[in-house]
């Protein structure tokens, strides 16, 4: 994977033609369209141009922690959270176009240039506008911003639930029940923070 070219490469050279010692004589193709034709003249036509080469995975850092098969269908890595949405609908891939931190790789490492983190953010914009994203989702980001307007207020809480998780994570440090957010430790443990926020580090480092 990471090359230039698709691993689906095949080289055809047609019907057997005079002076050839063996070949078919006649040739059939059939194109399977599997919904791609959906895809021309949209916002995600540019996916098109993917070769599957897979760079764009190979250089994803969630690809590279959470695998392939978390993507539950056919492509994984960023072509497929752009993919799978386009192909089975985007409310039956609710997750997969947040399955990527945004950092940019994956735009930078695809050979045929697709903009793999606009057409993200993209789908991302299309699910808020449709309504999809789930009711505690949109409380939480209604709270989130309300706090965010008020620094003070904001910096107070983020100290207070630093602190609780580091006491909530014990001895082992490891969290293995979180209120609000049970899907992330159904399978998993999740890593207590230090129990200082960013703020206070950067205020010791600083000597404030
Ligand atoms: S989106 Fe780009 S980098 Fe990813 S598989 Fe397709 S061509 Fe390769």
């Amino acid at each position: 994977t990471g090359q230039s070219i698709s691993n689906y490469f095949t080289v055809v050279t047609g019907t057997r033609q005079p002076g050839d010692r063996d070949g078919p004589e006649h040739m059939y193709f059939v194109l399977v369209d599997n919904g791609r034709t959906n895809l021309v003249g949209g916002d995600m036509q540019e996916m098109l141009r993917c070769i599957r080469c897979g760079a764009c995975m190979n250089h994803c850092p969630v690809y590279q922690t959470i695998g392939g098969h978390a993507y539950g269908w056919v492509y994984p890595g960023p072509m497929g959270s752009v993919l799978t949405p386009s192909y089975v609908g985007l409310e039956n891939a609710l997750d997969l176009p947040h399955a990527a931190t945004l950092c940019g790789e994956c735009g930078v490492a695809c050979p045929v240039k697709i903009p793999l983190p606009d057409l993200l953010r993209k789908l991302r914009e299309k699910q808020v506008d449709r309504g999809l994203r789930p009711a505690s989702e949109r409380l939480g980001i209604r709270m989130w911003s309300w706090f965010a307007q008020r620094p003070r207020l904001y910096a107070l809480a983020a100290r207070i639930a630093a602190r609780y998780l580091r006491f909530q994570g014990g001895g082992l440090r490891m969290i293995n029940h979180l209120p609000f957010g049970k899907g992330w430790t159904v399978g998993r443990e999740m890593p207590a923070p230090p129990g200082r926020t960013f703020r206070d580090l950067y205020a010791k480092r600083k000597g404030r």
